[in-house]
């Protein structure tokens, strides 16, 4: 089963005002993906998704290119061997970076799905897991900067859809944040999970002054407040009270992972599949976070292939923590590309992985041929 291609698609969608979410990283104007394709000379094709890295024609160069001729020949069943190739010729040395890894995560996955096609079976056995509930939170582009009353309606509506977890953005003015946590969590009372995401944008001095109003409002963690690499200010945080720090989104291959978890500042791992370097890597990456106690929460790319993938990866880890449902109002890539919901809630607010082969997804080649690239930023 020898790769004969490897291509990669990005695609867009614009979100129309009405759709608009501001947080952190600023005002969400489109969505974009990389869809990676691996195809076999025996015909089995296989579907990754790689993170946009808000350059989706970039990374999409990058494994049409130099990524796709380290694979071409070589066997589609050893993802292993196809990993290191790729981290040995172009990460370890002159393209180790978000973009690589990025690019190599959409290959992994996609050659991950050829494997569970060779067996016929879903992804979550071929991964060594069971069919078991995993914990969802209300996530993805949602819950935003917004009118304090506004806010409440959107977690009060999640909640009676079932979530038992959500995740508010915050990251605005230290006291406009403090505000919004506290009126979420008196509208929603004691039984429901607050977490909050400040996408990188808190100074230190923020963070001193919102931790403990979040301790008061019983936040279960504090996400990203700080750049991946400003460790200091991570570790400095993590003495300002008992609300626990999370990270990972950013955080690229088990290399950094193992240096942020013997940084010993953040109590919940976030690697996105698309991101940090595929399947692969983020189980190496739950295994390191299992052997630290820590649970491993895989941060949600765009697509259904994403999703699934992710609950797939945490019905076969032994660190389990949440699934992050994205509830973006309008997200087609989640709903329309892969001919099923890549999730579906449940009465206690878990979802299962998909029973199909491989993800559980057919992929739509008509919606991506309907969804080409559209250049320019996708927040500002
Ligand atoms: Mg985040």
């Amino acid at each position: 089963m020898r790769v004969s291609d490897v291509r990669a698609v990005p695609v867009s969608f614009p979100v129309p005002p009405e759709h608009s979410v501001r947080l952190g990283i600023g005002r969400s104007v489109k969505r974009d993906a990389v869809l990676v394709r691996v195809e076999t000379h025996d015909g089995h094709v296989g579907w990754g998704e790689a993170h946009h890295g808000r350059a989706p024609g970039a990374i999409a160069r990058l494994v049409d290119t130099t990524l796709r001729e380290l694979l071409l020949g070589r066997d589609a069943l050893d993802v292993t061997g196809a990993w290191q190739t790729v981290y040995r010729m172009q990460l370890a040395s002159h393209g180790m970076g978000a973009a690589a890894a990025m690019a190599l995560s959409g290959i992994d996955m996609a050659l991950w799905d050829i494997r569970a096609q060779a067996c016929a079976w879903p992804l979550y056995r071929l991964l060594g897991g069971g069919s078991r509930p995993v914990k969802a939170y209300a996530g993805g582009i949602a819950l935003g900067w917004q009118p304090t009353a506004q806010l409440v309606d959107e977690a009060t509506r999640l909640v009676s859809q079932g979530f038992r977890a959500l995740k508010l953005r915050v990251g605005d003015r230290p006291g406009r944040d403090v505000e919004r946590v506290h009126a979420v969590r008196a509208a929603l009372g004691a039984d429901v999970e607050i977490l909050v995401d400040a996408n990188t944008v808190y100074t230190l001095d923020d963070a001193r002054r919102v931790m403990p109003a979040f301790e008061e409002a019983r936040v279960a963690w504090l996400e990203e407040p700080f750049a991946p690499n400003d460790r200091h200010a991570y570790r400095t945080a993590s003495r300002f009270g008992r609300v626990a720090l999370a990270a990972g989104e950013n955080h690229y291959t088990r290399f950094e992972f193992a240096t942020l978890l013997e940084d010993g500042a953040v109590s919940h791992v976030q690697p996105d599949l698309s991101k940090t370097g595929g399947i692969t890597e983020a189980l190496r990456i739950a295994a390191m976070a299992s052997a630290h106690k820590i649970p491993v929460h895989p941060h949600t790319s765009a697509t259904a292939l994403n999703m699934a993938a992710s609950i797939h990866f945490l019905a076969a880890v032994d660190n389990p923590g949440y699934f992050e449902a994205d509830v973006t109002t309008l997200n087609p890539f989640r709903d329309l590309l892969g001919g099923a919901a890549p999730y579906a809630l449940d009465e206690d607010g878990c979802v299962r992985p998909l029973e199909g082969i491989g993800y559980g997804l057919e992929v739509d080649m008509d919606f991506i041929a309907r969804h080409p690239l559209i250049e320019g930023p996708c927040y500002v």
